[in-house]
C-alpha cells in the first residue's frame, strides 16, 4: 500500500533492537482517517472471502482492529493479555513473548467469543518475529474455529514471523512489508512486490 510506505517514510524512526516507531499515526495518535483506507485495503484484499469475526490483541491491536472491523461489518473479540476478575468463565490460553518488552507472558480469550463457526479475521499492526500472531492462530485453533487469514499493517520481512506462519498455511496480507531497517542512519527500505 503506496500511501503506508510514504507515511512509515515519512513518520517513522527507527530505534536500536529493530524498533519502528509509528507514534504518530498508529500506536499512540491515531489518524483515524488513514486507518479507513487501510480497512478499505484489507476489505480489497480479503474481497468474497466469508469473514464473521476478527480477532486481535490488545492494547494497540483494538483501534486498529475497529475501524478496520466497519469494512466487514463483523464484530472485533481481542485477546487480553493477563487473567484479570473481568473476564467471565472458561477460556482459551497461549503463550506469547512480547516483542517490544521482552517479556512473557499468556494471551487469554473467553471461550464464549469464539467457538467452530467462527471465520476469523486475525488483525494486528506490526509482525516481527510472529509469537503474537502465532498465539492468536493458537487461540482460534483451540476454538476450532477457521482461520481465513491474518492482516498486518506493518511486517518486518527480515524477521521470522512471516515465514512461520505462511509455513502454518495461514494466508497472510501485510499493507507494508520492511526489508531492511538501520537505526543509525535511520534508512529504511520496503521489500518491492
Ligand atoms: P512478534 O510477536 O511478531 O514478535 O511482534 C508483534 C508484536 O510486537 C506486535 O503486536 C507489536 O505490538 C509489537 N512490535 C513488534 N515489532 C514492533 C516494532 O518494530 N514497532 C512497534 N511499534 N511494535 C512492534
Amino acid at each position: 500500500m503506496q500511501a503506508l510506505k510514504e507515511k512509515i517514510l515519512a513518520e517513522g524512526r527507527v530505534f536500536e533492537g529493530d524498533v519502528l516507531k509509528v507514534d504518530s499515526f498508529l500506536n499512540h495518535q491515531i489518524d483515524v482517517k488513514f486507518l479507513g483506507e487501510i480497512g478499505k485495503e484489507f476489505r480489497r484484499r480479503f474481497d468474497g472471502c466469508e469473514i464473521n469475526k476478527i480477532l486481535t490483541v490488545e492494547a494497540s491491536g483494538i483501534g486498529i482492529a475497529c475501524i478496520v472491523a466497519q469494512y466487514f461489518d463483523v464484530p472485533v473479540v481481542f485477546a487480553k493479555k493477563s487473567m484479570s476478575v473481568n473476564i467471565a468463565g472458561d477460556v482459551y490460553k497461549a503463550p506469547v513473548t512480547s516483542f517490544t518488552r521482552k517479556k512473557q507472558y499468556e494471551m487469554v480469550v473467553s471461550k464464549s467469543f469464539l467457538s467452530p463457526e467462527d471465520k476469523v479475521l486475525i488483525l494486528d499492526d506490526f509482525l516481527a518475529e510472529g509469537s503474537a500472531l502465532l498465539g492468536l492462530a493458537s487461540l482460534a485453533r483451540s476454538a476450532g474455529a477457521t482461520i481465513v487469514g491474518a492482516g498486518i499493517v506493518i511486517e518486518k520481512a527480515h524477521q521470522q514471523g512471516g515465514r512461520l506462519i505462511r509455513e502454518q498455511g495461514i494466508r497472510v496480507e501485510s499493507l507494508a512489508r520492511i526489508a531492511s531497517m538501520d537505526h543509525r542512519t535511520g534508512k529504511i527500505e520496503f521489500v518491492t512486490d
